[in-house]
């Protein structure tokens, strides 16, 4: 089965075929056809299934629509538990969007904080980021969530386990209530599953 049979447009087959990626994974092929109808997903999956890409992919093909960049707002957001994670699925997104006229930047602690809020001024469609820092950034009003379409929470599972939980409902408080939400974790824990009750309804459920 190629990834052409799962609703993806070229420039991202492209890309695919750039990175030699001939088939979709397990669960890339579960997952893409939900996202792209535009169902809230909770996925569990480990790292390594592809679990990534099977978010990026449909994400990327979705906002590829009319380019409405304005600065500070952005379009989509991935909260992550750590900073390497945070820089691999930035990473993802340009690898699996080079074709495509989107602008994505990672965001986490420990860093000067300036640089990263001056790129957003210049408007950034995704931001993937830890949650204390985009929270900061939300603080000083650095970016806008008011045209917000996609919440990502990869590794739901770990951000919990390292007591993000506060940070991250006063992250979701603050976003539109209309949006797509997608939530990925290793297992789907009371806690996982809590948290997805609280944040959205109606998910798909999908797990490999
Ligand atoms: P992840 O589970 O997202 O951490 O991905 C694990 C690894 O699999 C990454 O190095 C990806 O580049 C690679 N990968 C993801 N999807 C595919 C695919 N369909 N074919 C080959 N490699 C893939």
């Amino acid at each position: 089965m190629p990834f052409s049979t799962l609703g993806l447009s070229e420039p991202l087959l492209k890309a695919l075929a750039d990175l030699k990626y001939s088939e979709p994974t397990a669960i890339q092929k579960k997952a893409i056809p939900v996202i792209l109808s535009g169902k809230n997903l909770v996925a569990a999956a480990q790292t390594g299934t592809g679990k990534t890409a099977s978010f990026v992919l449909p994400m990327l093909e979705k906002l590829n629509t009319e380019r409405k960049l304005r600065g500070k707002r952005i379009r989509a957001l991935v909260l992550t538990p750590t900073r390497e994670l945070a820089v691999q699925v930035e990473q993802s997104i340009r690898d699996y969007g080079q074709y495509l006229n989107l602008s994505s930047m990672a965001m986490y602690g420990g860093t000067d904080i300036e640089p990263q809020r001056q790129k957003l001024i210049w408007g950034v469609d995704i931001v993937v980021a830890t949650p204390g820092r985009l929270l900061d950034m939300a603080h000083q009003r650095a970016l806008h969530f008011d045209e917000l379409e996609v919440l990502v929470l990869d590794e739901a599972d770990r951000m919990l386990d390292m007591g993000f939980i506060e940070d991250i409902n006063k992250i979701i408080e603050r976003l539109p209530l209309e949006r797509q939400n997608l939530l990925f974790s290793a297992t789907i824990s009371d806690d996982v599953r809590a948290l997805s009750k609280r944040t959205f309804s109606n998910a798909t459920e999908i797990s490999i």
